[in-house]
């Protein structure tokens, strides 16, 4: 992180990156400023291309980390192959997420996505999307949370359930769980 960020700006990037998208009146808040200042802060976090804010809210910029294939394109993680998401592009485009949870998040944000993929847990293979069967609600947060554990297959999802319990689910249903956990964090 560059130093000539303040303390303030990098706590907010760090909430950003945990909740995704955050209200400016709830980063006041929490921050105990007035939301003047944190129109302030936000100004020099949107200038340098990390943020974007919107009516009223705030979200970490999409394209932020696009120059660097090395960093998920949605909260600015280190992709790690073993959790790594890719998402091809119409435009011939590619964007990597750190993991399926951003990936999906990804996915649903960006409607020009033709393709994608995730990788297996167990086995680190990559295995399409669609394809994939996904453990979510589960204690294990080996990456962004809600964790969302990606499978190539059920059986080897039920295997993990066993074990670490949680919710096996299509991708479909995933990407609900996760938008409807973002926007019980944001209304709480
Ligand atoms: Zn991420
Ligand atoms: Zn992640």
């Amino acid at each position: 992180m560059d130093e000539t960020y303040s303390n303030r700006q990098k706590s907010i990037l760090k909430k950003l990156e945990q909740s995704g998208e955050i209200s400016i009146q709830l980063l006041a808040d929490s921050l105990a400023v007035s939301t003047m200042t944190i129109h302030r802060d936000l100004n020099r976090l949107e200038s340098a291309g990390l943020v974007v804010k919107k009516h009223g809210s705030v979200a970490l910029s999409a394209n932020r980390a696009a120059p660097d294939s090395n960093t998920c394109a949605m909260c600015g993680r280190a992709v790690n192959d073993r959790t790594a998401f890719t998402l091809n592009l119409t435009n011939g485009e590619q964007l990597r997420a750190c993991c399926a949870h951003c990936g999906l998040m990804l996915q649903q944000k960006i409607e020009d996505v033709w393709q994608s993929f995730t990788t297996d847990f167990l086995h680190g293979h990559v295995v399409s999307t669609p394809q994939a069967v996904f453990l979510i609600e589960n204690e294990l947060t080996i990456c962004c949370a809600p964790s969302v554990l990606t499978f190539g297959n059920r059986k080897d999802a039920e295997r993990f359930q066993k074990g670490f319990g949680g919710k096996i689910a299509g991708m479909e249903e995933t990407i609900e769980y996760l938008h409807g956990m973002m926007h019980a964090k944001k209304m709480a």
